[in-house]
């Protein structure tokens, strides 16, 4: 759930100070909407137009050039359905994208890089949102979107894009390399259905693609999103099919046919979550959207220390002295 306080602080300063209208009122009603899945520009303006009627005031988030200027390395999951701004380049372009969708590729900063999409619609009602490969602009008044536990943003109608003359060079992604204990698994583990379009692998979410709605074709796959604790810090991991495999000696077809035993698919991120939890294992990865992507990773026994083992010989020691106390009682 994204966070509608500051919107709705927003809006209550736009309203009649003699309205009733409360605060708590604001942010229910776009939590009510964003439960319906209703989201970015139709979640602004059903809100407004029922603040509007209500209180007959004008009122309006976003697209004002007031929203937040960010970089791109700090944005994550509180800037879902944010109006954001950020000035970058960009990347790529790609060349294959989904029905409806005019633009998809990548924006880099000199922090970071992130995902950003145009629809169709969104283009033709305004032209001036084309962008060029190669080129910056700052962008205004995008919205964040974030699935599958990736930022990403999105260009719409209200967003205004101009070029400037500037360029960026986002940070190498270098190869990382931990050690650590898996200390949590994190859903959609295990046997995930991801989109069956060829030019798009999004995770599906309750049988819905955020770009493709609501598919009747699905590829399986299998992986781990993991927290790794290194002894300093918590990273997000995730293990895509191949280490996933390796790790945890499921293959992709075991699970699937664990999943058709047990008639829910469900059942294979608890059994994953069993074998890597609390295993010390050591990756190698690269860092894409605040997670690293491993690709390779190998179990280590972690020898005992010295403190260990003292702990362990007296408490033998203990267990031998109650015992005998036992017996001579
Ligand atoms: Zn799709």
């Amino acid at each position: 759930m994204p966070d509608f306080d500051s919107r709705a602080r927003d809006l209550m300063e736009q309203l009649p100070e003699d309205s009733d209208v409360t605060h708590e009122e604001i942010v229910d009603l776009y939590e009510k909407c964003y439960g319906f899945k209703i989201t970015g520009n139709d979640l602004d303006n059903i809100v407004q137009r029922k603040l509007a009627k209500q209180t007959g005031a004008e009122v309006s988030t976003g697209a004002q050039g007031g929203d937040q200027h960010y970089e791109i390395t700090d944005l994550g999951a509180n800037h879902d359905e944010e109006w954001i701004s950020l000035t970058g380049q960009v990347l790529t372009i790609w060349d294959d994208v989904p029905d409806g969708i005019a633009q998809k590729g990548r924006i880099g900063d000199d922090t970071g890089t992130i995902e950003f999409s145009l629809f169709e619609k969104s283009l033709q009602s305004n032209p001036s949102l084309e962008v060029q490969e190669g080129k910056s602009y700052r962008f205004e008044s995008v919205v964040g979107d974030y699935y599958d536990e990736r930022i990403r943003v999105r260009i719409n109608s209200r967003s205004s894009i101009e070029e400037v003359d500037r360029s960026f060079s986002p940070p190498e992604s270098d190869v990382i390399g931990l050690l650590g204990v898996i200390v949590d698994v994190v859903p959609p583990s295990g046997l995930i259905k991801r989109c069956a379009d060829p030019d798009c692998s999004y995770v599906l979410d309750d049988g819905e693609c955020p770009d493709h709605g609501v598919v009747g074709d699905h590829e399986f796959d299998l992986r781990i999103k993991a927290i790794l604790d290194d002894g300093e810090e918590y990273h997000r991991v995730v293990f895509p099919l191949e280490q996933t495999e390796s790790l945890t000696d499921i293959s992709l077809a075991d699970a699937r046919r664990l999943a058709e035993q047990e008639y829910d698919h469900t059942v294979v991120e608890q059994k994953v979550g069993d074998r890597v939890l609390g295993r010390h294992v050591e990756i190698h990865g690269r860092e894409l959207d605040n997670y690293i992507v491993v690709n390779e990773a190998a179990e280590y026994s972690l020898r005992q220390t010295e403190s260990e083992a003292t702990i362990e010989n007296s408490a033998e020691q203990l267990i031998e002295q109650l015992q005998s106390v036992g017996r001579s009682a």
